[in-house]
């Protein structure tokens, strides 16, 4: 019997752990033994609550307890509680999925401690050493012994460090594993109807990044130049709670953009499935509009997800406030490319990663 740790902290982890545990429950229970360890990082219902319930995924065995704080105060928080964790019981395979600090702090941990450590989505890179994400992927891959990929991209990063073939394992995308599953189980968020919302006819936002939500005046000027090119259609806001904050200074009254609270995944993807298109600078969101053909604006100047550029609906519109416009009026004249679907991206992913962790170990 394997044991393996399965490590989650944020909002976006959840998502991609959902099918990895549904596919050792129903493929593998008598041979891999594992433990869902939460790290605590996003804590609240809206952040992590509800996608346990919606996704069906099992209470975490632990809770390491670890919000709050800066990046190293985080970090260090969920080093010592996995630390002590370890120490009282061991375990033999860490798995770590995506790019939060939990997915670092743990992979350091469980390394030190002579454990394998095996990545979930390896090997992605913005070469933006600006974004804290960019800072986790470079040390987990550095540390990592196995490589579940998204895309051939990653696959020829990896190749590129020197990372051999038997160790780089293309699988496709977890994140789409769960879309794929839930996508006839969407549900209709209360904003749907309050707003009286139509299919296709309004925009979805959404933003988080440091880059253009740390700074009231950037945010503000990003909000009017998206508000005045939108034709009026609603804008639909779910804000996150990184985003909260600077929000506040921004005065939104009177204008066709409605804020909410982060939605369920339910909900979210909802309202994605209908929209127009969708203004973000999410990582994970790129990918299901990219599955789900929906235009997809993204307000980063780099991408770790080539893929949904090159195959997807998705286009680099950059953090300068000024592209909006133009890109915006692209979208209106319906001259948008249609997407398909980067290879793998099958919703087999999790039984692939599941079928070669046990192998490893037969
Ligand atoms: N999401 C959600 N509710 C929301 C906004 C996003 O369920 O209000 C989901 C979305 O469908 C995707 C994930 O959260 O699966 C993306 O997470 P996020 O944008 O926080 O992280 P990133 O992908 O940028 O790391």
């Amino acid at each position: 019997m394997i044991k393996l740790d399965i490590i989650a902290g944020a909002r976006p982890n959840f998502i991609k752990i959902a099918p990895i545990i549904a596919a050792i429950q129903k493929n593998a229970v008598q041979k891999i033994q594992y433990r869902l360890i939460h790290t605590g990082q996003h804590y609240d219902k809206k952040m992590s609550g509800s996608f346990f319930e919606e996704l069906r995924i099992p209470e975490p065995d632990i809770n390491l307890g670890a919000g709050g704080g800066t990046q190293a105060e985080q970090t260090a928080a969920i080093m010592i509680g996995y630390e002590r964790l370890l120490l009282d019981r061991p375990s033999d395979i860490c798995l770590v999925v995506g790019d939060v600090t939990s997915t670092m702090a743990c992979a350091i941990v469980a390394k030190k401690m002579h454990m394998r450590v095996v990545h979930v989505e390896g090997g992605i890179r913005s070469f933006d050493l600006t974004m804290p994400e960019e800072i986790n992927r470079m040390v987990t891959d550095s540390i990592s012994d196995y490589f579940y990929t998204t895309s051939e991209v990653a696959n020829q990063n990896l190749k590129s460090y020197g990372i051999p073939d038997d160790r780089i394992q293309f699988v496709g995308n977890t994140m789409i594993d769960t879309l794929l599953e839930n996508i006839s189980k969407f549900v209709k968020p209360d904003i749907y109807q309050k707003k009286n919302l139509t299919p296709q006819n309004y925009l979805v936002l959404t933003l988080h990044r440091p880059a253009n939500v740390d700074q009231e005046t950037h945010l503000k000027i990003l909000l009017e130049e998206i508000i005045s090119n939108s034709e009026n259609l609603p804008i639909i806001f779910p804000v996150h709670p990184r985003t909260a904050k600077s929000l506040k200074a921004v005065n939104l009254a009177n204008q066709n953009i409605y804020t909410c609270e982060p939605l369920s995944y339910l909900e979210f993807n909802y309202l994605v499935k209908n929209a127009k298109a969708v203004i973000t600078d999410s990582g994970g969101i790129t990918e299901e509009t990219t599955i789900m053909n929906i235009p997809c604006l993204t307000l980063r100047n780099t991408t770790e997800r080539p893929e949904t550029v090159s195959f997807g609906t998705n286009e680099l519109i950059g953090t300068n406030p000024g592209n909006i416009g133009p890109a915006l009026k692209k979208l209106f004249s319906g001259t948008w490319k249609r997407g398909s679907v980067p290879p793998l991206w099958d919703g087999k992913s999790a039984e692939r990663i599941v079928d070669h962790l046990y192998s490893l170990y037969k």
